[in-house]
């Protein structure tokens, strides 16, 4: 078994990261397996070397020890993706050799006015571009980005925790970018090479990405990786409904570290807010890989407290 953490270094791990980050080391270690960590840094504009320096640190101070990564090395290296852009390269041109490989020409704009409504994150493209002719694509003169055409094809796959998946390609993601007009890979692109060449079986990570799985299965399958097992989990967020993010004041891990917390008071109080421990108690690191059941875990969203540091504080007073 093999699982893995795969953090962007475009801000400071907080709560809401540390919150995956704790279960897919939950899930490696219950189950005996190797934990991989993989720094996504594919997208250079917002990714910074000193963040990632700082996900490591926060890491091992959160006392989520990893067994193969940039720190670490092991057989399948790279695990930085920088340095894996050979590997992204690969799997273009297989898809290129395939003939669904075609570069769009479409503005942002074009794209948002056309998109077919959708429930998720993405929008939907309708495929202007696809079957363009050369005498077209050479009379362009905008630097393209390049995207995958998706067969009429539906790709069924069953969640750990959200149960059985079934996405018809066409209208779930569309024919996808998996090179950016800049050049730089996609994330759908990077992921599932990543995963099927670091022979993943099984990734865990937050809900918000259930949408994408259905694409990352497919070219994974194209290329001839077995697709892992996905676990998606339910995403931490504050009273008012918002998903923690990096902007935020207050939950860095940084700041509540430096507010004289320690790791183990944050990862009862994640364990406990998420449904995985019956009582709000203080757990050492092996009480957690004993007792939490991933099975048990909510499937809403989790709230977090307000005063998120001295609800923390709270776990380590007696009952
Ligand atoms: N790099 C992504 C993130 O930090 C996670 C991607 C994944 O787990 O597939 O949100």
């Amino acid at each position: 078994m093999r699982g893995r953490f795969a953090p962007s270094p475009t801000g400071y791990m907080h709560l809401g990261n540390a919150w995956t980050a704790f279960l897919c080391w939950l899930q490696v270690r219950q189950a005996g397996g190797v934990l991989v960590l993989r720094i996504e840094d594919v997208d250079e504009q917002r990714s910074k070397s000193y963040f990632a320096a700082a996900v490591l640190e926060d890491l091992a101070w959160l006392g989520l020890a990893w067994d193969e990564g940039p720190d670490i090395s092991g057989a399948y290296g790279p695990y930085i993706q920088q340095e894996r852009y050979g590997k992204y390269r690969v799997v273009l041109d297989l898809l290129r050799s395939r003939g669904i490989l075609y570069p769009c020409y479409c503005s942002r704009a074009r794209i948002q006015s056309v998109s077919a409504p959708h429930a998720g994150e993405h929008a939907i493209y309708d495929g202007h571009c696809f079957g363009m002719g050369t005498a077209e694509r050479l009379a362009m003169t905008k630097k393209p980005s390049w995207r995958v055409h998706v067969p009429a094809q539906d790709i069924s796959f069953v969640d750990g925790i959200y149960g059985r998946q079934r996405c018809f390609l066409p209208t779930a993601c569309g024919d996808f970018v998996v090179r950016r007009a800049d050049g730089l890979y996609a994330y759908q692109l990077a992921v599932a090479a990543d995963d099927g060449d670091m022979a993943i079986t099984h990734v865990l990570r937050g809900r918000d990405l259930l949408s994408s799985t259905a694409q990352q299965i497919w070219l994974m399958q194209l290329a001839g990786w077995t697709a892992p097992q996905y676990t998606h989990v339910p995403l931490l967020i504050d009273s008012q409904g918002r998903r923690l993010s990096k902007r935020q004041y207050g939950i860095s891990i940084r700041q509540l570290r430096s507010s004289g917390l320690d790791s183990q008071s944050i990862l009862s109080y994640m364990a406990y807010k998420g449904g995985l421990v019956r009582r709000a108690a203080l757990y050492t690191h092996e009480e957690l890989v004993r007792q939490c059941r991933l099975t048990d875990i909510r499937t809403d969203d989790i709230v977090i407290d307000d005063d998120v540091e001295s609800a923390i504080h709270l776990m380590r007073q007696p009952l």
